[in-house]
């Protein structure tokens, strides 16, 4: 991390060479700056100026332009398809409600908009020529992994919320601790994330699920993050049987997000994931009773927590398909794998093999969060002979009305009246044919329907 020059690419070369030429002072900033000593590719290139936003749309007149962020002092330029941000040094004024500058300020100089950025690893900047600029200590955090405010955390928590959460994601994301007395600082301040809207507060805590490096910051941050969703302060210390258990409820979500092997998973599929193995116990407190051996049961906490799940997921405003997938697995995710053909034939009829592929993700997770016994080894062979053949039967079985060899039109051809008699007769081969009473061929399909 000795290095006093980082790579640009040629486009940004360009963009601070145009605003240098006309007199004004131009870095690039930000998290491009982190992710490069850090040896990461980065996203985006942000770049910060001396420049007014009218001098910027004046420099690059002849360029594609975005003005949405002009208020703010944000030009972006469009460069083979790729949007630049450019924007004017600035403070962000007063924060009134824990989320929203009053007003921005543009200023002169560069350290002053250093200053007003959230932590000392983000508030980095850079130029060829005048190398790295860093006021505030951030290559020493970046050596120790630390996530540090820039200036007193107590302050800047109180000025934006959101931050606090930021930390969180950047800890998730890089696999850095929180430094003591920012960590102090989020913790005291965690029920100001209520302020924050909810869309926010979403983007934030899904960066969160995504990184490398979720499980251990949620171990480590749960009262933390407890302030966005309240619900997972109970977890929190809520003991678990030690017949099946070495972790608390907490603890034990934490380790299955770690756990979550999402190889073969779309996007969607990924998200969908992490969710439901972050929330897949949560209302586990709720349903906790102590049973006549002293040992601890939850009863119910499926359906339960697919409830809860739905509420958080509302309040946070989640895309549908995300509320829809992850509630439908937390609803069974503690329920026996089906066995035998038949059963299993019927479970890819009702939920299809991308559901039940899931499910079988966020059962190993689960499971490889639990304690290291026999019997829970012998759980999840019966989930991975249960994945096999479903995989299987999903290729070369029948279980779905279209894949019947007859259809409505073969059956009243055949003779059956038109009417709702035709697709009743149709569920009644599809179930006979999942059961192994008859064959899904023509001939046979057709005697059995008329017989
Ligand atoms: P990512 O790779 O996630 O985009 P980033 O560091 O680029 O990481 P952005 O949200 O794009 O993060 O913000 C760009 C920069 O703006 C940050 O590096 C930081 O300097 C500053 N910043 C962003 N949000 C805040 C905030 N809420 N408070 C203070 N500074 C912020
Ligand atoms: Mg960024």
């Amino acid at each position: 991390m000795n290095r006093d020059s980082i790579y640009l690419p040629r486009d940004v070369i360009g963009l601070l060479q145009t605003l240098q030429s006309a007199g004004h002072t131009a870095y690039v900033v930000g998290g491009c700056v982190r992710d490069s000593l850090l040896g990461r590719t980065p996203g985006d290139w942000d770049i910060c100026t001396s420049a007014r936003p009218e001098e910027m749309r004046r420099l690059f007149a002849d360029h594609q332009l975005i003005l949405t962020g002009e208020k703010h002092g944000t030009v972006a330029v469009v460069l083979h398809g790729k949007p630049y941000e450019m924007t004017t040094y600035r403070l962000d004024g007063n924060y009134h409600d824990h989320r929203h500058p009053d007003a921005v300020q543009f200023v002169d100089d560069l350290p002053r908009d250093l200053a007003r950025r959230d932590f000392t690893i983000n508030a980095m900047a850079y130029a060829p020529g005048r190398g790295i600029i860093d006021l505030y200590g951030g290559r020493d955090d970046l050596a120790a992994g630390m996530i540090r405010c820039v200036g007193d955390p107590a302050q800047r928590f109180a000025e934006d919320a959101l931050r606090i959460l930021r930390a969180l994601r950047f800890s998730a994301r890089l696999g850095f601790a929180l430094d003591e007395a920012t960590a102090a600082a989020a913790l005291q301040a965690r029920d100001t994330l209520q302020s924050v809207s909810a869309e926010r507060i979403y983007t934030e805590i899904d960066g969160l699920l995504g990184a490398p490096n979720a499980g251990p910051t949620l171990a480590k941050y749960g009262e933390i993050l407890a302030g966005a969703v309240p619900e997972v302060q109970a977890c929190i210390c809520c003991t678990q049987p030690g017949r099946w258990h070495c972790y608390d409820v907490w603890q034990h979500s934490a380790v299955a997000v770690e756990k979550l092997d999402l190889r073969g998973q779309d996007t969607r599929g990924a998200r969908v994931l992490c969710w439901a193995a972050f929330l897949h116990d949560i209302a586990k407190p709720q349903c906790r009773s102590v049973g006549a051996d002293g040992a601890a049961h939850f009863k119910g906490h499926n359906q339960r927590g697919a409830v809860m799940a739905r509420t958080i997921l509302r309040r946070l405003k989640a895309p549908g398909y995300l509320i829809e997938g992850t509630t439908g697995l937390i609803a069974i995710h503690d329920a026996p794998v089906p066995a035998g053909d038949t059963a299993i034939l019927k479970s890819l009829n009702r939920y299809g093999a991308v559901f039940l592929h899931r499910l079988c993700a966020l059962k190993y997770a689960d499971l490889d969060a639990h304690a290291d016994t026999p019997e829970v080894k012998a759980r999840r062979n019966e989930v991975a002979a249960f994945e096999a053949r479903m995989t299987e039967l999903s290729k070369t079985a029948c279980y779905t009305m279209r894949q019947l060899a007859v259809n409505g039109g073969d059956l009243m051809e055949a003779g059956l009246p038109a009417g709702p008699a035709v697709g009743a007769t149709l569920q009644r081969l599809l179930t006979a044919v999942m059961e192994g009473r008859v064959l899904n061929e023509r001939a046979a399909l057709l005697e059995f329907a008329l017989s």
